[in-house]
């Protein structure tokens, strides 16, 4: 046996037990007579003791040692002096009789612990050290828990877990696919799965009822901070159910994972329509760990000759509770916030609602006491608080003060990450309008089903139909989305028509697909969960990176491996891929 315990797991009733431990040496402290080496394993740490007077070898060994040698050790646990009791093992040491190096270590290139002096590209090319720090390591350990909870609860519930191809077929619709050259069929490609809708529904239609995947996912699109080419979905597809049934069965997991991973069960998740979330929040991703709602003044504004108000499709405005006392300084830097390319507003208007009863605007020109009693009023505000409004076009109004109302919720640390408020948002449109192609795209993808009433706007007014769509929204981020699917072949082909698929391409592309629906396809839907994100809020965070155990970097890359990289002459030529970039 290498090894008898790990070392977390040794504290004051082990006393007296002779123990064999093995680990990597975090630190070493020599104080003359005695040496103590920090040794860590997955587990935590246990405190080493060598005492010169008892054994002279070891002790000598043990001062030689470096940071991430890996030793073994054997020897007696006895009650250590002075107690640690910020860890389990802290009351307890192991007196050292034989120490073996069993390998030996270069100095790493950053520092093995909590707060590492290692930049982010320094830990990525060497993520398997980074991994070994605690605030990692605990992350890749949540995210396995969250993963075996999902198992838990969804076997539970009678879904089957299934697995589907990798390998598949390209098609235009969604982001830019990864490809893969195909060897046996020159000049044909693979594409990498972005998500196994079309396998799912498929699997519907073969009498699989509830099924489910803990699955990669893959698209091509340029990154940003918080995304990943390749990335993992909790996917599931239900038959028999309306949309109720399934944002049930999916509250019930959220529910679980809360309870099972942080111990806590939120209440009932409250539901709000698309419309609602962008009128309130400007978002269709509502944080709602705070107020701060947007309300609308137009009506209020309009009636003076403050121009900028009465040209506007929309004034509205947002309560920044007990913020009267900005600064000019202080709204200058909310101004310059609105103003910056990604969200493009010309400006705000600010109204202090002093505590003295005072009131101070950036338009008091215009609007007198009474406008501003009225302001106070249907804003909710109170003596103190700050309003904050803006005014133009409807839709990117709404969207700036959304933005605004993050913004200030970052600055005023309303946005607790060990707080969850989870929130279904529902009815979602089902087209959106592509200025750039100049035509409908679906808005969660082409096979999700119109809501019945609204499909009589199908031809007049497609901007307007609604869908059974749904997103699951926790803490300002999308976690899940999914819909209730068409099963019927000429609903789907309509579908298509309208996204402008011909039906040569229609067919080409989800040919298949159209075909099954032909043999009895029973009515389903389902929703796919972003398991990282999901396993970074669970754990407090924001960014997915550190919850992959082998993420990529912001240009898509792994730098501990160099991927991606060039290929031989040899293995292109069998691929029958002829680069113009090598020429
Ligand atoms: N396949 C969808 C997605 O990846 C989710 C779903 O509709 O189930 O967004």
């Amino acid at each position: 046996m290498l090894r008898t315990h790990n070392c977390n797991s040794l504290n004051i009733d082990n006393v007296g037990e002779i123990v064999t431990l093995c680990g990597w040496v975090q630190k070493t402290r020599d104080l003359g007579g005695m040496t103590f080496v920090d040794l860590r394993d997955r587990y935590g740490i246990t405190q080493l003791a060598f005492d010169i007077k008892k054994n002279k070898l070891s002790c000598l060994e043990a001062r030689s040692l470096n940071r991430e040698f890996v030793v073994q050790v054997k020897g007696l646990v006895i009650e250590r002096e002075s107690k640690n009791n910020k860890i389990y093992t802290g009351a307890i040491e192991i007196e050292v009789n034989e120490l073996t190096i069993l390998n030996r270590s270069k100095t790493p290139p950053f520092t093995i612990e909590d707060n590492t002096d290692g930049g982010e590209e320094l830990r990525m090319k060497y993520r398997y050290l980074d991994i070994r720090r605690k605030p990692i390591k605990d992350k890749l350990i949540l995210r396995a828990k969250v993963s075996s909870e999902t198992r838990k609860y969804l076997d539970k519930q009678g879904f089957i877990e299934v697995e589907t191809p990798y390998l598949i077929k390209s098609t235009p619709e969604g982001a830019r696919d990864f490809v893969v050259p195909s060897r046996m069929n020159e000049g044909q490609f693979y594409a990498l799965p972005q998500s196994p809708q079309t396998f799912k529904q498929l699997l519907m239609v073969s009498g699989m009822d509830k099924y489910y995947q803990i699955v990669k996912c893959f698209r091509d699109e340029d990154l940003r901070s918080d995304r990943q080419p390749e990335f993992t979905q909790i996917d599931c597809e239900m038959s028999f159910v309306n949309q109720e049934e399934i944002l049930n069965t999916f509250e019930g997991l959220t529910q679980h994972l809360l309870q099972t991973v942080k111990g806590i069960r939120p209440a009932k998740f409250p539901r709000l329509s698309y419309q609602d979330s962008i009128k309130k929040y400007g978002t269709d991703k509502p944080d709602l760990r705070f107020g701060m709602e947007i309300v609308e003044i137009t009506q209020l504004c309009q009636k003076k000759d403050f121009s900028v108000f009465n040209e506007s499709e929309l004034v509205a405005g947002i309560n920044v509770q007990g913020c009267a006392n900005y600064s000019r300084k202080q709204l200058d830097k909310l101004i310059e916030f609105v103003k910056t390319p990604q969200i493009g507003t010309s400006g705000l208007i600010y109204c202090k609602f002093n505590e003295d009863n005072t009131t101070k605007s950036s338009v008091d020109k215009f609007f007198n006491e009474q406008d501003k009693k009225e302001w106070k009023e249907k804003a909710n505000c109170k003596n103190g608080d700050l309003l904050i409004i803006m005014a133009g076009e409807k839709n990117k109004t709404q969207r700036a003060l959304g933005a605004l109302r993050l913004h200030l919720a970052n600055q005023l640390n309303l946005r607790n990450p060990e707080k969850f408020a989870p929130v279904w948002i529902v009815d979602f449109p089902l087209l959106e309008w592509d200025e750039e192609s100049k035509r409908y795209h679906a808005m969660h993808h082409p096979f999700t089903a119109p809501k019945n009433e609204d499909l009589v706007l199908l031809d007049k007014d497609p901007g307007n139909v609604r869908a059974n769509a749904y997103d699951l929204v926790l803490n300002g981020n999308e976690i899940g989305g999914g819909s209730i699917r068409i099963h019927d072949k000429e609903l789907q082909q309509l579908m298509f028509k309208h996204l402008g698929f011909s039906e040569r391409e229609a067919k080409e592309q989800f040919g298949f697909l159209m075909e099954a629906f032909e043999y009895g396809a029973p009515p389903h839907g389902g929703i796919a969960f972003g398991f990282d994100r999901l396993c970074a809020i669970i754990g407090g965070q924001e960014n997915i990176r550190d919850f992959i155990a082998f993420p990529k970097n912001n240009s898509g890359r792994d730098t501990m491996i160099n991927s991606p990289s060039l290929l031989s002459q040899e293995q292109l030529d069998e691929l029958s891929l002829d680069l113009k970039i090598n020429k």
